[in-house]
């Protein structure tokens, strides 16, 4: 078999859960945040396990996506849908109870219209100029929206990841303002706000990244594990070369083992020459150019090639990885592809 083996360990992610829920006072909700298929590790089968945790509300991007959450999760808990109610969407929103967190004037309207009665929340704009309602516009609907007794008035942070940016103080202030004399329960953090501190916990959190092990979290247990089989191996003289663009040149007598996986798989092509595998604790760099279904790693150093390597292990995770391609842990793991076997360690009872 060619295919890779993406580990996912659901104990470590229920402890990660568990962590950041703990990070917040006993009057505290700690949701979870479940969009892009649970960060790319299988959002039914990471649903599954932290509601069996106690998580009871999740957030997701889309409502095709809280469609799916609702099928693995059945009715009860409470799924909030961050783009709101779109044209179209009102069928799922009303069949599968969804609750759409309204952006605009435009999506009050249409939730109220086309579904009166049905839970929603509101998101606010405090700052971030992204989603959610303006304070102005906010200002005139605020009335009517809070008549018909929101689920979550929530907003979201630009900047929690830099927990000096003057750009938080600066939102929460915003937000309080948005939010003074509301009844409902609030929301403004997700795992960056809830290192930054008590004050902006508010009612419910919504950590994503955290759970699957990924900065700015850095007490994570790590979530993900991949393991490349490696296909074949060939020795090399000094001086040859190896992949698209001949860009590695070997300087010594070399062992090249080509691996199966590659930017198809979401090992971006800019880890190529940067990135490493992993033997045990024994880092073998990538050689040459990272192709489509294929990566050529120099294996040189083991003393016997094994039938797998690792790259994303207990010695290179996600935002190590991550920072040898020049990007952040959030986009490696989503863009983890479909090709891999996904194997599932269930968390300890
Ligand atoms: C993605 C997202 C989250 C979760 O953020 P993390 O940084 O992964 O914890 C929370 N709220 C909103 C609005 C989001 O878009």
């Amino acid at each position: 078999m060619a295919t890779g083996t993406l580990t996912v360990d659901l104990d470590a992610l229920v402890a990660n859960w568990r962590a950041l829920d703990a990070l917040s006072g006993a009057g505290v909700e700690t949701g979870a945040c479940v969009k892009a298929d649970g960060y790319g590790l299988g959002a039914a089968r990471v649903a599954r396990a932290l509601a069996g945790a106690g998580v009871r509300r999740f957030f997701v991007a889309v409502a095709e996506e809280g469609a799916a959450i609702r099928q693995a999760l059945g009715p009860g808990p409470e799924i909030c849908v961050f783009s709101g109610h779109m044209r179209g969407d009102t069928d799922m929103i009303g069949d599968l109870d969804l609750t759409p967190m309204l952006n605009s004037v435009d999506q009050l309207t249409r939730h109220f219209e086309a579904l009166p009665g049905h839970a929603f929340g509101v998101q606010l704009d405090t700052g971030m100029n992204r989603l959610g309602m303006e304070p102005a516009e906010w200002g005139a609907v605020r009335e009517i929206a809070l008549a018909r007794g929101p689920a979550l008035v929530m907003s979201h942070l630009a900047c929690a990841d830099e927990p000096r940016h003057e750009m938080n103080a600066k939102q929460l202030a915003v937000f309080r303002e948005m939010v003074a004399g509301i009844e409902a329960p609030l929301s403004l953090a997700a795992t960056g706000g809830i290192l930054l501190g008590a004050e902006y916990h508010f009612d419910i959190t919504r950590p994503g990244i955290g759970l699957y092990g990924g900065q700015p979290f850095a007490e994570a247990r790590p979530v993900a594990q991949l393991s490349l089989p490696v296909i074949q191996t060939r020795p090399l003289a000094m001086g040859e070369t190896v992949g698209y663009g001949n860009s590695f040149v070997a300087q010594r007598a070399a062992t090249i083992a080509t691996v199966s996986a590659g930017y198809a798989d979401g090992l971006i092509r800019a880890m190529g020459g940067v990135a490493q595998l992993y033997h045990g604790p024994t880092p073998c760099p990538l050689a040459g150019r990272v192709s489509m279904d294929l990566l050529t790693v120099d294996v040189t150093d083991l003393p016997e090639v094994p039938q797998m390597l690792d790259i994303l292990g207990p010695d290179q995770t996600v935002d190590s990885l991550a920072e040898a391609a020049g990007t952040i842990g959030y986009e490696i793991l989503t863009a983890l592809g479909a090709r891999y076997t996904r194997r599932y360690l269930e968390p300890a009872a």
